[in-house]
This record gives C-alpha cells, sequence and structure tokens, in this order.
C-alpha cells in the first residue's frame, strides 16, 4: 500500500529473509516496500508487498532504477551465492548515496563429528569428485551449476533442483525436482535409499535445508562443502531479517 510521506525499500530477495522482511516492511505504517527477484524459477514464492522480476542491466541499470523510483535504502537479501547482485547492490547504493544493508545468513559450521571436504567453487566441487573413487552423490547446489559435473561420467547423481537444469547435465543421472524445507527423516530416507556416498552442497546456512547435514552426518555420508564467495567490502549485515527491519526504522 502507498502511503503519505512513506520510506521506499527495494529489497533484492529470492531468499525465505527477503519474503520475511517484505512481510515487516508491508505491515509497517510508514514504509513502503518492493521485493526484486532475478527470476530463475518459474513458479517463485512471491513476497508480500510489491514485487519485480528480471534483471536491471548491471549496477548502473540498479542505480537509474533506484533514482527513478525515488527508493530511499536498499537492502541485499539474496542467497549468500549470489555474488554479481551483491556487487551490484553495493555499487548501486554508493552511486545513488542510499543507506544499504546486507542480510547475511550465518554459515553452517561442522560438527566435531563431520569431515567436510571444503572447496572454494562448484567447479573445484566437481574436480574432488572426479579424483576420487566414482560412486553416487546427491548434487544440491543448484540447476545453474549442474553442467559442472557433466563430464562425470563414471558418477551417478541424484540432482535435486526446484526446475531442470537447462545447461548440461552428467549422463547418468535421476532427476529429482523439489524445493524444501526437508526433514531429518525425508534427508535420511533420500540418502540412504539412493546409496549415496558423498553430498555434494553450497555453503548457503539456514535451517530450511540444513537437515542433510545431519542425515549425512549420521549415516557417515561424506560432504563435499562449497565454500561462499567474498562479499562486496563496505556494506553492513545483519544475520536476520528482523535484524534488517530494526536497522531500517532506525533511518527514521
Ligand atoms: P547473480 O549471479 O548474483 O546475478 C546475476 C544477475 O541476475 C544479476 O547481475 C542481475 O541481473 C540478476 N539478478 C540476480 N538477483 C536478482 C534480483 N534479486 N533481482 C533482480 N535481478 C537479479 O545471481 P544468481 O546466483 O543467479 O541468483 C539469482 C537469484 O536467485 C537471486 O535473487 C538469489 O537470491 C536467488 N538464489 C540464488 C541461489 C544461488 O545458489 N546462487 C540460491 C537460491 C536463490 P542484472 O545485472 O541485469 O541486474
Amino acid at each position: 500500500m502507498t502511503r503519505p510521506e512513506s520510506i521506499k525499500v527495494l529489497v533484492l530477495g529470492g531468499t525465505a529473509e527477503g519474503r520475511e522482511l517484505a512481510g515487516l516492511l508491508d505491515a509497517e505504517p510508514g514504509y513502503e516496500v518492493e521485493s526484486s527477484l532475478a527470476g530463475r524459477v518459474t513458479n517463485p514464492r512471491l513476497p508480500p508487498g510489491r514485487s519485480r522480476i528480471g534483471g536491471f542491466g548491471g549496477a548502473d541499470g540498479l542505480a537509474d532504477y533506484v533514482r527513478s523510483e525515488g527508493i530511499r535504502a536498499l537492502v541485499d537479501a539474496t542467497h549468500p551465492f549470489a555474488a554479481t547482485i551483491s556487487r551490484n547492490v553495493a555499487e548501486a547504493a554508493g552511486a545513488c548515496d542510499v543507506p544499504v544493508v546486507a542480510v547475511v545468513r550465518p554459515p553452517w559450521q561442522p560438527d566435531p563429528a563431520d569431515t567436510w571436504e571444503r572447496v572454494p567453487s562448484v567447479a573445484a566441487a566437481a574436480a574432488e569428485l572426479d579424483a576420487r573413487t566414482a560412486g553416487r552423490a546427491l548434487l544440491t547446489t543448484g540447476r545453474q551449476d549442474v553442467h559442472e559435473f557433466a563430464h562425470l561420467n563414471a558418477w551417478w547423481f541424484v540432482i535435486r533442483v526446484v526446475d531442470p537444469p537447462s545447461k548440461g547435465m552428467p549422463r547418468r543421472h535421476a532427476l529429482l525436482l523439489d524445493r524444501g524445507p526437508y526433514t531429518l527423516d525425508g534427508e535420511t530416507d533420500l540418502l540412504s535409499r539412493n546409496r549415496i556416498d558423498v553430498l555434494v552442497t553450497k555453503n548457503s546456512g539456514g535451517d530450511l535445508v540444513s537437515a542433510k547435514l545431519t542425515a549425512a552426518r549420521e549415516l557417515g555420508v561424506d560432504v563435499v562443502m562449497v565454500d561462499r564467495p567474498p562479499r562486496p567490502d563496505g556494506v553492513r549485515s545483519v544475520a536476520t531479517a528482523a535484524e534488517a527491519f530494526t536497522w531500517l526504522r532506525a533511518l527514521g
């Protein structure tokens, strides 16, 4: 709802935190929230309030949008692996001189019983599998990265994605279309039924999809963990949507 004198906030989303923050702002008098989604999934979960879908055309396009729409604050609530849009948000905020905050959910930390193989990228995760004796892997790194594993012909994969990948896929695989949240029972069943040797995951953090790590630990399944890309300098970050809401309210 548009209110006189309301503060327009643009939330770059595509995450549970983005949806939660949009809900908090939409219910708060004096704020007008618009969420921006990339348009990667066919049936996105739309947040409360206004939404727009699709890219801006880089940092300059985003800066133009901020100016033309009279945006007064920016929130980067994108996924920890969405490095390009995070850089663009930081750059656009600087160019427009609008305050910006990032909601960065804490990364998962290994339990003492875990033996994660940590790698710096999805390509490095594929190289790690290639260096091992071939087996059966559960791939949960997202549809955009599946092609990195396409050459691993000796491995068999369960590929769990929200929408089918559009680029190359490994020859031997089962495609599982699902979007969570997931339970420990469900993840344990998935890993054992498919006799999975290795779980490949990004270190996304959060509770909604973390049951796979507990299931892997309990079943003795190896984990190849892709570490997060670096964040842009100079952007304050908070861990939750509630903290971002508090920060926005303090702007007045
Ligand atoms: P990315 O590589 O950082 O961004 C690539 C381009 O996509 C950006 O330059 C921008 O295009 C556009 N874009 C990304 N997020 C956008 C947003 N929220 N609103 C408008 N345009 C956006 O991003 P990505 O890794 O492909 O992720 C895309 C979206 O999916 C993000 O919103 C993210 O929160 C969500 N997501 C990503 C992952 C993941 O593992 N990467 C997982 C779950 C959800 P322009 O330069 O044209 O503006």
